[in-house]
């Protein structure tokens, strides 16, 4: 997709891409707090799987379920984010800038 500044019609462009960085990190941190919980389940998984292993397995599968819990979560929340964050810079902000006049405008199709 070329964009053009409806102003001075350059196509020097910026994206700004506010929405995204925010709700990426947003996104980050709720999925990170989403996956604490995963990571208490994910420990308690972990943990019983590795009982079967001794006190050694018990340790090292809450260990590693804690750590997937939290992986999953935060990645998950992440993306959910910068998927949220492209929609608003998309149909709510004016998301570019004309580096020639910097016009800021939104991409919506005209
Ligand atoms: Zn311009």
């Amino acid at each position: 997709m070329t964009i053009a500044c409806p102003h001075c019609q350059s196509f020097r462009i910026q994206s700004k891409d506010y929405g995204k960085k925010v709700a990426g990190s947003l996104g980050t941190l709720a999925g990170a707090a989403a996956g604490f919980s995963g990571v208490l389940g994910g420990a308690e998984a972990g943990a019983s799987v590795g009982a079967f292993a001794g006190p050694a397995g018990l340790l090292l599968g809450g260990l590693a379920g804690a750590i997937i819990g939290g992986i999953v979560g935060g990645s998950a929340g992440g993306l959910a984010g910068v998927a949220l964050g492209d929609m608003v810079d998309t149909n709510v902000l004016d998301n570019f800038e004309c580096r020639d006049c910097h016009q800021v405008f939104s991409a919506s199709p005209e």
